[in-house]
């Protein structure tokens, strides 16, 4: 059947007042150096200025004239970013931080919000009746949360990291622990006004512009010159993703630029959808003796949640907001500053729920059956002030403790960001398991000076291996169903009694952590953190990464699920490639490159995010 929606948009001029402001823009280099790294400490870059646009009409400008003279700029957000994406390759660093304010509406009185810290003032619109905000791309998220929630109204989503404007947030599709019941940052997008790289601008609406049968956009530029977007070719997996350019048959115009990390334009206006606040939200932390039983009463809260008759459920008040799942590395880093998590413990799920003050402790006693059912060993509920900052900190722990641990060793950390359907979930968790245990025994073997040929060392099977472990601190694994037979797959109890026997061995040999699994469970999406601690063991640890990530899509998932690619590469038989390209091969990328070229032709905007111009075709 014949698509009935329109594939084509009209470019506009970009018309503000204040065009008679001249551009703030600065070439002194302890100024540019702030905007030449970001989050990641991995990528270093260069430019030769940093311009602050604080109108839509200096944004389009400044482009205009860059493209015209075919000079890079790169945006910046707040800087958070962990992929380099923001990190400029030459030119002109384009930051949005002065994007604060929204220009006038008639029909609507603004907003004003003022950071009492920064000293930042912002001015939006909030839509109370109609649940919406007109809002500037610089405001921060914890800003954004801040002000809509005075109004009675609540933005959900909630990245660690609150800091992060919401442009950046948009242009990566960031999503939060809380994405698991409410979606990521694409879900409450619902328009955006959009500056292109020659300075055109688009103001998308979500349904407005859907590709056609063809799969095809219009853009019907100033000049009137008509570009042809063909969307890309490559089917996405169903799991909670943000790598490469958005791919749908009949897809919205919006969803293409949403998480298309600022390569496509910059975003100068972006309206956010937002929900009634809950009457209450509360967390709570519970500890497990073993990673299956933390394993089985997430499936089942995850279940409950997503379960379409709730009133069927024995436990209908259950209805979490995030699970987060922490393994015993985890907490074993953040016992380090919180001795008084449980010793024993051997994983944690924290999660949050929303409820009325009414049926709180309703609630409570509903979780707390479920807790019994899966032998929760300890839970944590914090209710006053200093609890809640108390359950912060330690959150906050653990990100802290492995940065600090990688700095003092003069590395960096290598973190996945990885989801899979959730039918693959446990076979993704078994090979999270090998491989942690494998990088932990290696470096225990370093520890006790055996000198190991590699080959070797991975030809040996996990029990293998832990066995070596123990053979050489002089300790004999118990007999009996504790080891488990090296010719068999392990079970999930045989993983579980190799992690505890590796425990005792690096007890013995004093060796470090050297990787810590956590993350967003309730989407099947983990964070494998290694820390290195020696630029062999970085590069020892870069290859089990990128078997993480293969695996992650051998079982249809994502090898980024909330990050973005960025400027990411991993090397294949010698040679650097765009790590997108594991996902969606040569094709995939040069069906990106096209769309790039499209609307970019020059390549000035965000150049070596995503991919690289050598991927299109001409
Ligand atoms: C401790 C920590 C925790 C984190 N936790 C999470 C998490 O839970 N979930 C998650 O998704 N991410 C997380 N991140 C990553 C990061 O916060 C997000 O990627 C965030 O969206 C980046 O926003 P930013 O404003 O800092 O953007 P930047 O880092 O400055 O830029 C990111 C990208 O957005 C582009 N961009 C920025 N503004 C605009 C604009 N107005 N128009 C067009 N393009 C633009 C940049 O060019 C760049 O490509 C975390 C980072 C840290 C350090």
């Amino acid at each position: 059947m014949e698509n009935p929606r329109t594939n084509r948009i009209l470019a506009q001029s970009a018309k503000r007042e204040d065009s008679e402001r001249s551009l703030v823009r600065s070439n002194r280099s302890d100024i540019v150096e702030k905007y030449l790294t970001d989050e990641s400490a991995i990528f270093k870059g260069q430019a030769e200025e940093v311009a602050f646009p604080e109108t839509e009409i200096q944004v389009a400008n400044l482009l205009n004239d860059a493209n015209l003279r075919k000079i890079l700029v790169t945006v910046s957000g707040a800087g958070t970013g962990i992929t380099g994406s923001r990190v400029p390759f030459g030119g002109i660093v384009l930051s949005t931080e002065r994007l604060t304010k929204v220009p006038k509406r008639d029909s609507m009185s603004p907003t004003l919000f003022k950071d009492p810290i920064a000293g930042v003032e912002y001015e939006l619109y909030i839509a109370k009746n109609e649940h919406y905000a007109i809002v500037p791309p610089a405001i921060s998220i914890e800003n954004l949360q801040k002000v809509v929630e005075r109004n009675g109204l609540f933005y959900p989503v909630d990245p660690t990291e609150k800091t992060a404007f919401l442009g950046g947030t948009v242009a990566t599709d960031a999503s939060g622990a809380k994405t698991f019941h409410y979606g990521p940052t694409r879900n409450w997008i619902r328009r955006v006004r959009v500056v292109l790289p020659n300075g055109d601008l688009l103001d998308i609406r979500r349904g407005d512009v859907f590709s056609n049968d063809r799969n095809e956009f219009e853009v019907v530029l100033c000049s009137g010159e008509k570009i042809r977007l063909q969307a890309p070719f490559y089917e996405m997996p169903n799991v909670k993703n943000a790598a490469g350019y958005f791919a749908k048959r009949h897809m919205d115009l919006i969803d293409l630029f949403i998480g298309c990390e600022g390569t496509l334009g910059v975003f100068t206006e972006i309206e956010v959808s937002l929900t009634d606040r809950p009457e209450r939200i509360f967390d709570c932390l519970a500890y497990f003796l073993t990673t299956n039983d933390a394993m089985r009463f997430c499936d089942e809260a995850r279940r409950i949640a997503k379960s379409r008759d709730k009133k069927k459920e024995e436990f209908d008040l259950v209805a979490p907001l995030s699970l987060e799942y922490f393994d015993r590395c985890s907490l074993e880093i953040q016992r380090a500053k919180h001795p008084d998590i449980p010793s024993k413990a051997k994983a944690a799920i924290l999660f949050e729920q929303a409820i009325t003050e009414e049926r709180f402790y309703d609630c409570l006693s509903q979780w707390n059956a479920l807790f019994e059912h899966h032998h929760v060993a300890n839970s944590w509920l914090p209710i006053d002030q200093r609890d809640k900052e108390k359950l912060t900190e330690i959150r906050h722990s653990l990100p802290e403790g492995i940065n600090d641990y990688v700095r003092s060793k003069g590395t960096h950390k290598v973190a996945t960001d990885i989801a899979v359907p959730g039918e693959r979930f446990n076979e993704m968790m078994r090979f999270h398991v090998e491989i942690g245990l494998e990088v932990q025994v290696w470096r225990v073997l370093v520890d006790l000076g055996l000198q190991y040929d590699s080959k070797i060392f991975q030809s040996l099977t996990l029990p293998e291996k832990v066995r070596l472990a123990e053979d050489r601190v002089g300790i004999h694994s118990p007999e009996g169903g504790t080891s488990p037979d090296v010719e068999a797959q392990p079970s999930e109890q045989d993983y579980e009694s190799l992690a505890d026997r590796i425990d005792i061995v690096r007890e013995s040999s004093k060796t470090e952590v050297a990787y810590a699994i956590f993350g967003h469970i309730g989407d099947f999406h983990l964070h494998f953190n290694f820390l290195p601690r020696s630029t062999v063991e970085l590069d020892q640890m870069k290859r089990a990464s990128y078997r993480l990530a293969r695996k992650a899509v051998e079982l249809g998932g994502t090898i980024t699920a909330e990050h973005g690619v960025g400027k990411k590469t991993y090397v294949d038989d010698g040679i650097e490639k765009p790590y997108l390209e594991l996902m969606y091969g040569i094709r995939g990328l040069e069906s990106i490159a096209t769309i790039k070229s499209a609307i970019d032709p020059n390549w000035i905007l965000n150049r070596g995010n995503v991919v690289s111009a050598e991927y299109f075709k001409h």
